[in-house]
Parts: C-alpha cells; structure tokens; sequence
C-alpha cells in the first residue's frame, strides 16, 4: 500500500505527495492516521519559512488513528489501540524534567528519520507530529491511549485545540472559580479556552473577536458576554500588538495577561511599566497551555465523553486529505471552526 502526505518543500511548494514510512525503532510506534484538525500553527510553519522545520516538512500536528505497528521495547501499547499523538511530550532528563516540571520540558522527544519523500530525501514533521498523511512513526509516549467510543474526527483536537485552550486556564493560568475571563480570538482554541474557564467556574466569560460569526458561536461554548469589560485573566490566543494591548487594558489590578497565540516574526509591543508596576499586571506565556499528553489527554477525552466538553460543536467540516489547500482557505476567511481532513 502507498502511503501519502502533504509535503512543504523549500521554495514554498505543498503538494499530496506519495511518502516512504518506515518501521518503527525501538521504543517508536507507526500510527495509521484517521483524523487530522487543520490548525493554525500548520499555516505558521508555512508563512514563517518552515518556522525553524528543516525542509522537506510533513504537515500536521493534530492528529488521531490506530496503532499500526510497534517497535521494540514498546510497553503500554497495542496494534489496534486508539491513539491521539501528542506533539509536547516530556523527555524525562532535560534540566526542566530533572527538577519535576515535565510540563515545561525543552527537548520533546521525536522518532528520527522514519518519514521520506520517495526520492528518499528525509521529512520533518511539523512538531514531531506529521499528521497530514496516512501514517507516522512517533516515540510511543507521543501516542496516548484514547477510548473508541469517542468518535476521531473529535478525539484528534485534543492534540493541539483543545489542549492548548483547555490548559492554558487550567494549568497555565490556574483560573480560579469566580473569576472573570475574557479570550481574545474565537477559533477553536479560543472557544477551548471559553470551555476551560466554564469549567473552571469562572463567573463572567468575554468572547473578544472582530469576526460577529465567532461571537455568535462563541455563547453556544460558554462565553457570557462578547464585548470588552474589565477581568482577572485575558487570553490571547491572536498575538498581536493590536491584542496584547487590548488584553493588558482590559485587567483588573493582580490581573493575569497569558499569550497563548503565535505571532507572526518580529512583532513587537510597547509596555508602561510604571503602570504595569502600579496594576501589578502578570503576564504569562503558554506554550499548548503546558499540558502533559498522558495525564491530560485521558481527562480531555473523558469530558467530551461525560459532555463537558463540547468537541462535536469544533468540527464544522471534514473533508478528505487532498482538501488541504480548501481546508487552509476556510480557516483563513474564518467560515470554519475547524476543519478535520480524513486521510
Ligand atoms: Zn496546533
Ligand atoms: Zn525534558
């Protein structure tokens, strides 16, 4: 059987290409891949030249799919299993590791060189991942065991959307019960952040986006107001000037300012710091909302399950792999939550 992926070559090509995967090494598992979210550091990677991906680049980064193979070694795991991949796993022995905080781990582990072009040429996978293809090969502690009954067009967000939202107001920013939030972009990780703060049981939810479509949807997810007022946290999952310095206005004294969106290269901000000093403004970054693939993803899985979290309502499309170019348009023009591409 060929083995197909969308490929991001030098000079900025993509195309769906035929790909070689290899066996699993030790310690590695081949994912046949059933579902994959179209998300929006995918269109980074793009538009930042490879955002530091050597070329020849596998896309995707949110995927979900089946245990095809395993490599030696391999506990835990079965041919057969459900598994969403994990792109921010922990390594165990870095410094960030060594002293107990895996979730800020610097060097996520990746299966090296199991993924090529059919000239041979070696692939990177965007974020370890590759997901915009029909099989990957990752280290098994970036496959994590999900259950079946959760259907994989919704279990392949929780790798990225959902993980990053949900965990950037519970773990990064540790939202309290009553405190007031407002989430500055509504896509879907903005929609997971509004989800995270309802969970979080914060009493007023503002949704913040230009677009009166994602406002809309934005209510349907838990947001309670959809204009500006003043709160404890801000999420700003846009990253630019013109929304860090919205997000910084909009904080009560002891306020928390979490940048979880990726800006584009060399975006700057100007800050007051006498009044930074005076509102005792904190500002924190989130990278995937710090989340912990084995301990979270089963808990993330489990809430879509029970209806806490509504991942049904994420997926507006699905369309089947060769729909990348459309899939990365819809985002764009914003008429998608997300797209899930079925390879
Ligand atoms: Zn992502
Ligand atoms: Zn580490």
């Amino acid at each position: 059987m060929t083995e197909h992926g969308v490929v991001l070559g030098a000079r900025g090509s993509i195309a769906l290409e035929e790909i070689e995967v290899g066996a699993p090494g030790p310690g590695e598992v081949l994912v046949r891949i059933e579902a994959t979210g179209v998300c929006h550091s995918d269109l980074h990677v793009i538009e930042e030249d490879g955002w530091g991906h050597p070329y020849p680049v596998l896309l995707g980064h949110e995927g979900a799919g089946t245990v095809e193979a395993l490599g030696d070694g391999v506990q835990g795991l079965a041919e057969g299993d459900r598994v969403v991949l994990a792109w921010k796993t922990a390594c165990g022995v870095c410094s960030t590791c060594a002293r107990g905080a895996p979730r800020q781990c610097k060097r996520p582990p990746a299966a090296a060189g199991r993924l090529l072009r059919s000239d041979g040429e070696v692939l990177t996978p965007v974020l370890r991942s590759g997901t915009f293809a029909t099989q990957t090969v990752v280290p098994a502690r970036a496959a994590v065991r999900v259950p079946r009954e959760l259907p994989v067009e919704q279990a392949c967000l929780i790798g990225c959307a959902v993980a990053t939202g949900v965990m950037s107001v519970l773990e990064t920013a540790k939202v309290w019960p009553g405190a007031r939030v407002a989430v500055i972009g509504c896509g879907a990780v903005g929609l997971s952040a509004i989800q995270g703060a309802r969970i979080a049981g914060a009493s007023e939810i503002r949704a913040i986006d230009l677009d009166q479509r994602k406002l809309a949807t934005a209510t349907q997810f838990g947001a309670t107001h959809t204009e500006p007022g003043p709160v404890d946290f801000v999420f700003d999952v846009v990253g630019r000037r013109s929304t860090f310095e919205q997000g910084i206005s909009l904080l009560a004294s002891g306020g928390t300012f979490v940048l979880v969106g990726l800006s584009p290269g060399g975006e700057t901000v100007e800050l007051e710091l006498p009044k930074l000093f005076a509102k005792r403004t904190q500002i924190l970054v989130s990278h995937g909302g710090d989340h912990l693939p084995h301990e979270d993803f089963p808990r993330l899985a489990a809430w879509a399950l029970d209806g806490t979290l509504d991942l049904a309502g994420m997926v507006t499309r699905t369309a089947p792999l060769d729909e990348w170019s459309e899939a990365f348009d819809a985002m764009k023009d914003g008429s998608v939550i997300r797209t899930v591409l079925s390879p």
